[in-house]
């Protein structure tokens, strides 16, 4: 589902003027890096762009249309120069004492993307007002509050608000730390998960699979990965631990995929080789096809309270649905050494893997997708 950056016009792209028309030349003055940041949003980043204003009056004696289109005018022009295109611009022309159902907060204009198209809960309203806030909660999106003025402004919609800016670089850097994170919930007659993740977090896991080595395992991706993971798993462990094994590896690929997004910018290869009597190597490509090669021996039936013959499985799931290449070999003496060997090199090829470029947005790859 495509998510929306629905965004006000008047102090957000242009300065607002004391008497709140921008219909001289004079009064056009854009906000001070807003080009090259919703450059890079438009580049770097997913979002369907829609601008959304009230232009009280408009069309009326106090507000005839000729003082505003050739300003509006001059803002597309300058906005598409820098590649920047909004897919929709919603236009309403009433007084706040019309009370019209299409005049912001209200979503009148906006039906479409209330829907069920759209992903509104991963979207945002970026503003400079109380109504802009309220039009992100009536919408179910965060509001980006940017207003070189007291948040007390936003009235009492200030709860709206995930990110309080005072210029366009805070909006930026807020929605590309947004970017790599990803929810899933995944219910089956076998196993009912529901997770999250964060790709640029700091190590933090709170997991609960049922299975205490499992557990132990997944911690290692949390924190030789440097990502956050929530995973709460409630699995048919009475029959035996397949399902659960398998079906915490399927979610976990899914989150993975679904973070990393369109992968633009990221290093795409890992790989690593650690550690004490045990030879561990990973070797990931984010490549997009799915493919496992497993070059491991276990000697013991059971590691703690799992089955030796789910690890395979579980990295074969989740190269299934990350769609992600993985080469795995290990050797050594020590069973718990061993697979923990595996899931820390594992850990760490993918932290090498997610890496992104603050320079370079490119797709890696000569195909030009993955
Ligand atoms: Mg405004």
């Amino acid at each position: 589902m495509k998510k929306v950056l629905f965004i006000d016009r008047d102090g957000i792209l242009m300065e607002e003027p004391e008497d709140e028309q921008i219909d001289q030349l004079d009064k056009v003055q854009f906000l001070p890096g807003m080009f090259s940041y919703l450059r890079d949003i438009v580049e770097k980043l997913d979002y369907v762009l829609v601008m959304i204003t009230n232009q009280d009056g408009l069309g009326t004696s106090s507000y005839p249309e000729s003082n505003f289109w050739p300003f509006h005018e001059l803002l597309l022009r300058s906005l598409r120069g820098e590649g920047i295109v909004f897919d929709e611009i919603c236009i309403d022309r009433s007084f706040a004492k019309d009370n019209s159902p299409y005049r912001k907060p209200n979503t009148g204009m906006l039906t479409k993307y209330i829907e069920g198209q759209y992903d509104l809960k991963n979207s945002f309203v970026i503003g400079d007002r109380w109504s802009d806030m309220q039009l992100a909660s009536n919408l179910g999106c965060g509001g980006i509050w940017l207003n070189k003025r007291e948040t007390e402004r936003a009235g009492n919609w200030r709860d709206s608000i995930v990110c309080d800016a005072k210029d366009w670089k805070t909006v930026f850097e807020f929605l590309i730390r947004k970017e790599r994170k990803a929810n899933a919930v995944r219910i089956t007659n076998e196993t009912q998960i529901s997770g999250s993740i964060n790709l640029d977090g700091s190590g933090i896991a709170e997991i609960k699979t049922g299975l205490n080595f499992l557990d132990h395992m997944l911690d290692q991706i949390c924190k030789h990965g440097s990502m956050d993971l929530f995973l709460q798993v409630n699995g048919d462990l009475e029959v035996d631990e397949h399902h659960t094994f398998e079906d915490v590896a399927i979610v976990l690929g899914g989150l993975l995929k679904q973070a990393l997004g369109k992968k633009a910018g990221i290093t795409r290869y890992g790989y690593a080789l650690p550690m004490d009597d045990c030879k561990a190597q990973v070797l990931l490509d984010f490549g997009g096809r799915p493919w496992i090669e497993w070059d491991v021996i276990f000697n013991r039936e059971r590691i703690g309270d799992v089955p030796t013959e789910m690890f395979y499985h579980f990295f074969k799931s989740f190269s299934d649905h990350a769609q992600c290449n993985l080469n795995i070999k290990a050797e050594g003496e020590n069973e718990h050494h061993k697979i923990e060997a595996i899931f820390k090199a594992f850990a760490k090829a993918l932290k090498m893997a997610k890496e992104k470029s603050q320079f370079d947005y490119s797709i890696p790859s000569t195909k030009g997708s993955l």
